[in-house]
């Protein structure tokens, strides 16, 4: 839909201008317009249904300055409006904002797996996909597959493409941080000449903002999951690998690089194995999903997948019960040096190895505890997200719909 990415488009530059001529003085015009219908625009959103004549007492804008911008409003189909009559001669005009005018694509892109969820303009989950997908194969490859793929999904729920206000992807973190980063895991050297973001908002002609995949995850569950009204929360999903985010004072952390987050790569071994960064020793070598594995195949070579190592763990096997214990011990203890430094009110935690319930929950938390301060602990709570594996994927919805509105 045209206005929606006009919107978008003219939403983003409206912020850059802003910030560049933070200090020129003078009212401009136009910035003035665009606050206005911002002002109008959320107020719509935020109730249900309010009575036009609620706009002006609430905006202090005159009834012809609302006039103008809720008739372009309606006529965009952002908005709605019923007539109500009260039996006799008085007829009350209610708006409400519409959440189907346009819709949302969020998905998470990791080394083996797409996740996609096609959401409304409230951010109401309308239909989830999970299918394998390789990023090993190059993105002359794996581009053009995805966009395929979210065409076809979006075509399946019968909405048409010229609906989609704009994709937000979670990606794995040395993705997302290109064309800065330098130092690719071997298996996705070839992507390190790729702008994802160009490429796919040319071939999809609609905006696509690209993330990390842990601050997606972070947004995600602090807007529709665990965290709702934390403003201090980290985000750790413990997969096959690590990824991770930070809400602070109510905002995604992502430092003044961009890069902020990775909690994965906390080095925790002097002497410890080599990671997927290129360095030794990081928490994902001894607590992700590879690492537990790795560490239970010292023992019981036979086990060649994380889920085999959980069963066997519930069936009380003494080896896998131990990794899963030292991993959760180094979760534990890592995450205590955070609650010292940060004091967030929530640690939510994500991911396959947290499907091993207690088994993994119990020594992290323990270790929590032992290892913080105790007036820093008091105010931290531990709890599991509440995305079904859709964090990030619902990050990237809240990505669009801040962008928008
Ligand atoms: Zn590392």
């Amino acid at each position: 839909m045209q206005p929606w990415h006009r919107l978008i488009k003219e939403r983003q530059q409206e912020r850059e201008r802003v910030r560049k001529e933070r200090d020129r003085k003078g009212a401009d015009q136009r910035r003035v317009r665009e606050s206005n219908r911002s002002l109008v625009l959320n107020y719509i959103r935020e109730h249900r249904s309010i009575p036009r004549s609620d706009l002006a007492p609430y905006t202090g804008l005159s009834r012809t300055a609302i006039g103008n911008i809720v008739d372009e409003l309606l006529q965009e189909r952002i908005v709605q409006q019923e007539e109500h009559g009260f039996g006799d001669d008085r007829r009350t005009t209610l708006l409400s904002f519409n959440a189907t005018a346009g819709y949302i694509l969020g998905g998470t892109l990791d080394s083996q797996l797409l996740k996609v969820l096609l959401a409304d303009l409230a951010g109401h989950t309308i239909q989830q996909l999970e299918v394998p997908f390789s990023l090993s194969k190059g993105p002359e490859e794996s581009l053009p597959l995805l966009e395929k793929l979210l065409r076809v999904f979006v075509e399946q729920q019968l909405i048409p493409w010229d609906m989609v206000v704009g994709v937000g992807l979670g990606v794995i973190s040395p993705l997302a941080l290109l064309p800065r980063s330098a130092a690719l895991p071997v298996a996705l050297a070839r992507w390190a000449n790729t702008d994802i973001q160009q490429v796919l908002e040319h071939d999809l002609g609609v905006p696509v903002y690209l993330e990390h995949d842990g601050s997606m995850g972070a947004l995600g569950e602090s807007r529709y999951g665990a965290g709702r009204n934390e403003g201090n929360m980290i985000y750790l999903n413990v997969g096959t690998s690590i990824s991770a985010g930070l809400i602070l004072n109510d905002q995604v952390y992502r430092s003044h690089a961009g890069t902020a987050g990775e909690i994965g790569h906390i080095p925790v071994e002097v002497h410890g194995q080599l990671c997927q960064c290129g360095r030794s020793g990081c928490l994902e070598t001894v607590a992700s999903g590879d690492g537990i594995l790795r560490e239970v195949q010292r023992f019981i070579p036979t086990l060649t997948t994380l889920s085999q190592v959980i069963e066997a763990a519930q069936a009380g096997n003494a080896a896998c019960v131990g990794a899963l214990e030292r991993a959760g011990k180094y979760l534990g203890f890592v995450l205590a040096g955070l609650v010292n430094t940060l004091t967030p009110s929530l640690i939510v935690l994500d991911g396959s190895v947290m499907q091993a319930g207690e088994l993994i929950l119990q020594p992290l938390r323990a270790a929590v505890e032992t290892h913080s301060l105790p007036i820093s602990f008091a105010y931290t709570r531990i709890a599991l997200a509440e995305s079904n594996g859709f964090a990030a994927s619902l990050g990237g919805v809240a990505t669009i719909i801040d962008a928008i509105f």
